[in-house]
């Protein structure tokens, strides 16, 4: 999904203009207009217009659209290969939510309502980049300005609307490192309970959008301070005051050091709960995380104290833990954990300068390898694996030096 930024905004220009010259209004919408008053690049840009599904399907083209989103007046269109697709949206209003999440239907309508539906002010603003003007009907622009994330009309109709604005409404000010609007913060404090109307996945995707960039420790902050924490992770939330600032420590500094990982800040949340592979295991099914991301955050939380005292243990025992795929953030935790507890960071040191190491000397092959152990006679099964186990170790600890000697080394073990 990556594409060329220049190409991508010149095709949405492109499509703007060919909306209008076909006689509709059309602007870009949402995110992307607020990314670029922000000075940011947009993932994507967002096309509204008072044409039609139909009319935006006959202008484009068939084969150049789809129809994914008709329903509910969103026709993607398909641009060059650079450049990605853009969707555009009919103006429209939301009908009546019943489930507290989605609308039943919608209106469509004119841009005005278009801009009202929407969530928060920064995210209601509409932009024609031709002549470089921005509409903006919620004051949105004012509160870009004063970094402030604020709902579009009333905050508690919004919110009792769709919940999930409540965790939109962290990310945009964790992300921005804006602060909430007063009325916007009370209204999600009166719902935050209600939050776990929305669908795991759905909860789950929203976290990842708040951990997956800066400002985790404030969104994590924000979740406690409104309420939402209680609901969607009482394990962090139940956490003694002392061990939830040594959690929002430990956030702050992989902020600082750019790790921007999901699995990473999960389980820096979750290492110290009881039971925490178990916990971590728990949560991530719950959310209906992948099982690599749960995987990973289990393997986190289980390992971070098998680091402690790490210069003073066999490299037989530390090796398999740097080695691993995950090492480099297994580190990286650990050193954010000895940093916000003030301990000695002699451990982290060594491990990292054990990283640094090129990957034949870090991980070096085999001496010898299971076929190897078949081809000496033995069958495989427990004590196989044992035995081979044994004689990685040996390796690693310099006590055999040769495949011989590795051989020599089973062949003591079975016999002894
Ligand atoms: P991101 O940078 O994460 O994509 P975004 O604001 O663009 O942020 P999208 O999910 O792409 O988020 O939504 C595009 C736009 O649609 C938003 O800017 C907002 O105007 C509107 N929107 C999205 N979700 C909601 C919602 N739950 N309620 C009201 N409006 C919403
Ligand atoms: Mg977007």
């Amino acid at each position: 999904m990556t594409h060329d930024h220049a190409a991508q905004r010149r095709f949405a220009v492109d499509v703007l203009e060919k909306l209008r010259a076909a006689g509709h209004t059309a602007y870009w919408a949402g995110g992307c207009v607020r990314d670029e008053l922000l000075g940011l690049i947009p993932k994507d840009y967002d096309v509204a217009t008072s044409a039609r599904p139909e009319q935006v399907r006959d202008l484009f083209g068939k084969r150049r659209t789809l129809a994914v989103g008709a329903a509910f007046g969103v026709i993607v269109v398909v641009g060059p290969r650079e450049a990605g697709t853009v969707e555009v949206a009919t103006f429209r209003r939301d009908a009546d939510y019943s489930d507290g999440r989605r609308p039943d239907a919608v209106v469509f309508t004119d841009a005005e309502e278009d801009a009202r539906r929407r969530d928060f002010t920064m995210n209601a603003l509409f932009y024609d980049p031709t002549r470089r003007q921005v509409i903006d009907y919620v004051g949105g622009r004012d509160d870009l300005e004063r970094k402030l994330v604020r709902a579009v009309g009333d905050a508690r109709l919004r919110f009792q609307e769709d919940k999930l604005r409540m965790l939109r409404g962290v990310r945009m000010a964790s992300t921005f490192g804006f602060t909430l609007d007063g009325d916007t913060r009370a209204a999600i404090e009166a719902a935050a309970h209600e939050i776990l109307v929305v669908s795991p996945e759905r909860i789950a995707q929203e976290v990842r959008g708040m951990f997956n960039k800066r400002g985790a420790a404030t969104a994590v902050g924000l979740l406690l301070a409104l309420g939402l924490a209680r609901a969607i992770l009482p394990e962090f939330h139940e956490l003694s005051a002392e061990h939830q600032s040594l959690g929002l420590a430990v956030l702050e500094l992989l902020d600082r050091h750019a790790v921007f990982d999901p699995a990473v800040v999960l389980a820096a949340l979750l290492f110290q709960t009881p039971e925490a592979a178990a916990t971590a295991n728990a949560v991530l099914r719950r959310w209906r995380m992948s099982n690599d991301e749960r995987e990973q955050v289990v393997w986190l939380v289980k390992n971070i104290a098998a680091l402690e005292g790490a210069a003073e243990k066999k490299w037989s025992a530390l090796q398999p833990l740097l080695a691993h795929e995950w090492g480099g953030h297994l580190v990286t935790l650990a050193e954010a954990r000895a940093a916000a507890t003030e301990q000695p960071l002699n451990d982290v040191k060594y491990c990292r300068e054990k990283l640094g190491l090129p990957r034949g000397e870090l991980d070096p092959p085999p001496l010898v390898t299971g076929d190897d152990l078949v081809r000496h006679g033995l069958k495989p099964g427990r004590e196989f694996a044992g035995l081979l186990q044994a004689a990685r170790s040996a390796q690693l600890d310099g006590e055999v030096r040769t495949a011989a000697e590795a051989i020599a080394l089973v062949d003591r073990l079975r016999a002894g």
